[in-house]
């Protein structure tokens, strides 16, 4: 049991930036807005985020859930999730005459730009990602003649290529910077003509949540980030925060599968969020922890965010 007798000698460092990012946001708003729009059901294909809370709030507005198109009835509205879909995905389900809104970020939408170019430029493209991840599906579908995944820098080194004087290289959005940099380092050693992408694939909002709890983690004896398992942003958080000093670091799934255990011994505790957690979750995470002790918070702040992405042009 933790005790609870000395409250002020502990603290909570709160990352900043946090939570949503703005394509998640605009993924979740796509789906309230076609359910307005064109009633429900709305069918979406995958988790339109990779978060539970945010994917039972919205089947109980009316979203259903399916993992392909064919489960689609034909003729009804379906939307694509935030991670992106391959060109097949959409020729599917205009096969089946569904009227498709495409909730893709438009930081992902960037980078399977980019891998078209490349593919169109005769370029071997190593993708950096998780295979089996459904953004890495997505982008390999764009050009799967021409991309190779490679998850890491051991990849990087075996890795064989078609020419070595014509490989590029692009990446998962949601990725671990510093690993990312060791790959491509890796990369460049082995094929000094290597091509890059024109800016770094790694969003915005995943940098800056890595970065914000970089900042907090040498300082802190646990940090808690709150996030779900098959969230490739939140996972890479956790691992940030162990790099970067953190006593322990444990992913959270929402207050309910908090462990007291995690605070024995400890008096400052580092607090996130992935990119596709609600503040909601957080927030009962605040409070379980100032019911522990833990009621002075203190932010630290990587960087200031303002970015907004406009609903899909079928939604406007
Ligand atoms: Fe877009 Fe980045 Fe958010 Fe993914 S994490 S939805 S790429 S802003």
């Amino acid at each position: 049991m933790t005790d609870t007798t000395t409250p002020t000698a502990r603290r909570v460092l709160l990352a900043a930036p946090r939570g949503y990012c703005a394509g998640v946001a605009r993924a979740v708003a796509t789906v309230e807005k076609a359910l307005e729009i064109h009633g429900a059901p709305i069918y979406v294909r995958h988790e339109i985020v990779h978060n539970k809370y945010v994917v039972e709030s919205l089947k109980r507005k009316g979203a259903v859930f399916v993992e392909e198109t064919t489960a689609v009835p034909e003729g009804a509205t379906v939307v694509f999730s935030a991670h992106g879909v391959a060109p097949l995905v959409h020729r599917q389900a205009a096969k089946r005459n569904l009227r498709a809104i495409d909730a893709t970020c438009p930081l992902v939408t960037k980078v399977h730009k980019e891998a078209v170019r490349f593919a169109r430029d005769g370029y071997h493209i190593l993708l950096i990602g998780h295979e089996g991840h459904e953004e890495v599906i997505g982008t390999s579908g764009q050009a799967p003649e021409h991309i190779t995944v490679i998850g890491g820098p051991e990849d990087a080194a075996t890795v064989q290529v078609r020419n070595p004087a014509k490989v590029a290289w692009l990446s998962q959005t949601t990725l671990s910077v510093d690993e990312t940099t060791a790959t491509v380092a890796v990369l460049k050693e082995r094929f000094p003509r290597l091509a890059s992408p024109p800016s770094d694939d790694i969003c915005y909002a995943t940098q800056n949540r890595q970065a914000a709890v970089k900042q907090l983690s040498a300082d802190a004896d646990v940090v808690l980030v709150v996030g779900s398992a098959n969230s490739s942003n939140s996972v890479r958080l956790v691992e940030v925060a162990l790099e970067a000093g953190a006593g322990a670091a444990h992913l959270v799934e929402n207050v309910g599968h908090s462990d007291e255990a995690w605070l024995d011994g400890t008096h400052t505790v580092g607090l996130t969020s992935g990119a596709s957690v609600p503040d909601v979750l957080l927030d009962q995470v605040l409070t379980w922890l100032a019911e522990h002790g833990y009621r002075e918070v203190e932010v630290v702040r990587a960087a200031e965010e303002h970015q907004h992405f406009a609903l899909p042009r079928n939604l406007q």
